[in-house]
């Protein structure tokens, strides 16, 4: 059962004014819900993840880009880290991106938080 947040009268479950004084209840649940989305992903961790550990695609493997990341990751162990610098320098680069906000949203297409 809900109440007046105002007055403590008893309300109707999808009462959108309270019928007692008049207090407009949908502005109270409104401001309840929280601007940021709990499963937003971190600039800075894909950030440094891709700058510290961009050869095994950890920030795209963190963001959801799943194809990506397997893609660095197999180009560093497949060649036996012959050709870990390119990826390595992928990473970096993407890394950056990351951090300056050039790449702003993870696979998903969810906005990466500060
Ligand atoms: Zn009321």
């Amino acid at each position: 059962m809900k109440y007046c947040p105002n007055c403590g009268k008893e309300l109707k479950k999808d009462a959108d004014i309270c019928l007692n004084c008049g207090k407009i209840i949908r502005e109270e649940k409104e401001e309840k819900v929280k601007p940021v989305n709990p499963n937003a992903k971190s600039k800075i961790v894909a950030g440094i993840l891709g700058i510290l550990l961009g050869c095994f695609g950890a920030h795209n493997f963190y963001l959801g880009y799943t194809g990506k990341a397997v893609a660095q990751l197999l180009m560093t162990l497949v060649s036996c880290f012959i050709l870990s610098p390119i990826s390595a320098t992928w990473g970096l680069i993407e890394g950056i991106l990351i951090l300056v906000g050039n790449i702003s949203k993870d696979a998903s297409g969810r906005e990466l938080v500060d």
